[in-house]
């Protein structure tokens, strides 16, 4: 019998705490909190204690299949791979390249985004690259975008222990980021840390507010826009810094003199009085850190919910300070790390956009590709991907790790699109899936501890996952799948890899330069610490 412990990191959440993983003869039987860890020091939240269980479930896909005579049956590998290009290479020919889309979920590792979105952005010339991130993320990342310039938090966990007051809105943390709230509640009793909480229901985090604001559901926008208002009409807002470091200060004041506080309680349910307290408190704050969530994020206003919020850091010079700023917390693990290497269909990698000249080149040259070939205008969102398989524009769909027919918006209109898709290829851990039921191919791939790779969690900490076991029967790494299927296109130049590791090294060069250079981690610095900013 050998037993054996091993670092990992979380795939469950964007959190990124850290792991410790115990095999018995190459089995996974035990998962606990890692010790030290600056980002969970050994706390944990309910879901790793039934990771084991995840290695030997039901319905793990050991091997390729292939739809025939409306029956999906178990074939190898070569022939998987060569009907896949085979039938991608058909429809690009005949229908041109965004006749061809890919969507995956956005707990992927860095390095399998950063292959799809080579092979599809440039080898096959097609921006119609989306992830689960468009359905959770891309207004925060739309709003540090539009606000700060840079798609990221500029704070990390670490600000936690150093603020004076927690600004919390659109999530219920006690409940959803545990580990996260348990280390909020110890800086409240050791700092005397004030909390203000915006959510229209009495929450368990509401529960342990000094002000709730229990508004109105969507009137947020008006909430921050009286809290501005109030800022500015009191004094608290150095207007001679707030001109140095930013734009826009005297359109802002001409905005927010339409939200007093007394027409704002009108519009929110919320008491005047209450609101002007919520903002004496953010005007006296040392250091006030933000955290917003999906009740922001998932909303037709996410985008100037986001920017509002983030005027208020603004008018109080509460960023680039320790403890103060704002920190959003991605849903799935790796829903910065995709960004960051370009999984959107507006995206480059390196937080380039496709609609820049510049950009294109540079992505191009590092590729060593024609620049003409990475096209001007984004690709389709993964809605406008659904769509365009009911028109007939979309004919091929590559699916990875994700099951859009359940966790999409009109599931109904969902599964009809899938269905239309004359190729519709699934890489997955599990079958059956509601999506994976409708594949014409099915490519059994690997989940965490069989590959190795890197996640970057919320606070911007590159961390790295590493293989600890086997995946089941013939199943792959994701990276090595998508690398067989571009060479089998005719793309052996670009996809020369033989591991996780020549892919991070040539991804982090094209970070080099870019608010998120990367260009100084590596695998071996990633074993030895735990993680790297
Ligand atoms: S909080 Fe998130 S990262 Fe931490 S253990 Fe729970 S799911 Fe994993």
């Amino acid at each position: 019998m050998t037993v054996r412990w091993k670092k990992s990191t979380c795939p469950y959440c964007g959190v990124g705490c850290g792991l410790m993983i115990e095999t018995e003869n190459d089995k996974i039987i035990h998962v606990l909190g890692m010790k030290g860890h600056p980002v969970n020091n050994g706390d944990l939240c309910a879901l790793p204690a039934n990771y084991p269980q995840l290695f030997t479930a039901e319905g793990r896909l050991t091997q390729p299949m292939i739809r025939r005579d409306d029956k999906l049956l178990p074939v190898d590998w070569d022939e998987a791979v060569m009907h896949i290009a085979n039938g991608l290479n058909r429809i690009i020919k005949k229908h041109g390249p965004n006749a061809v889309a890919f969507y995956g979920g956005a707990a992927n590792l860095t390095e399998e985004y950063y292959l799809m979105n080579k092979l599809m952005k440039a080898a096959i010339g097609t921006n119609n690259v989306e992830c689960t991130a468009r359905l959770c993320m891309a207004s925060s990342s739309m709003g540090f975008l539009s606000t700060f310039g840079a798609d990221a938090p500029p704070t990390c966990y670490d600000d936690i222990e150093e603020a004076d007051l927690f600004f919390i809105a659109g999530n219920n943390m006690a409940v959803s980021l545990p580990v996260l709230f348990r280390r909020v509640c110890a800086a409240r009793v050791k700092n005397n840390t004030r909390i203000i909480v915006v959510d229209p229901r009495r929450s368990e985090t509401a529960s342990m507010a000094d002000i709730h604001l229990q508004i109105k559901p969507g009137t947020d926008v008006a909430l921050n826009n009286a809290l501005a208002y109030i800022l500015l009409k009191e004094g608290y807002v150095d207007e001679t810094n707030v001109e140095l470091y930013t734009t826009g200060l005297s359109n802002l004041k001409e905005v927010v003199a339409a939200y007093p506080p007394a027409r704002v309680a009108g519009i929110t349910g919320c008491a005047e009085n209450q609101i002007i307290e919520a903002a004496r408190i953010i005007g006296q704050a040392k250091a006030m850190l933000t955290f917003w969530f999906q009740g922001y994020n998932q909303s037709t206003q996410a985008v100037f919910k986001n920017n509002t919020l983030h005027n208020l850091s603004l008018l109080t010079n509460n960023y680039c300070r320790p403890g103060a700023g704002p920190l959003s917390i991605t849903g799935e693990a790796n829903t910065l790390g995709c960004r960051w290497v370009g999984a959107l269909s507006h995206l480059l990698p390196g937080m380039r956009m496709v609609s820049n000249p510049r950009h294109r080149q540079d992505v191009a040259k590092y590729w060593d590709m024609p620049a003409g070939k990475i096209q001007a205008t984004p690709g389709r969102s993964i809605l406008d991907i659904i769509h365009g398989l009911h028109i007939g524009e979309v004919r091929a769909l590559w699916v990875l790790a994700s099951n859009p027919a359940a966790s999409l918006p009109h599931t109904q209109w969902v599964e009809e699109g899938l269905s239309k898709a004359e190729l519709l290829i699934v890489q997955d851990i599990f079958h059956p899936t509601e999506t994976s039921m409708l594949a014409d191919v099915i490519l059994a791939g690997a989940q965490w501890c069989e590959k190795t790779g890197t996640f970057i969690s919320s606070e911007r900490r590159v961390e790295l996952v590493e293989k600890i076991i086997d995946p089941p029967g013939m199943a792959k790494s994701d990276c090595e799948i998508i690398c067989l299927v571009a060479r089998a296109m005719g793309f052996q130049k670009e996809f020369p890899y033989t591991s996780s590791d020549d892919i991070f090294e040539e991804l982090k060069g094209i970070t080099r330069g870019r608010i998120c250079d990367m260009s100084g981690v590596s695998y071996e610095r990633l074993r030895d610490k735990v993680g790297l900013q």
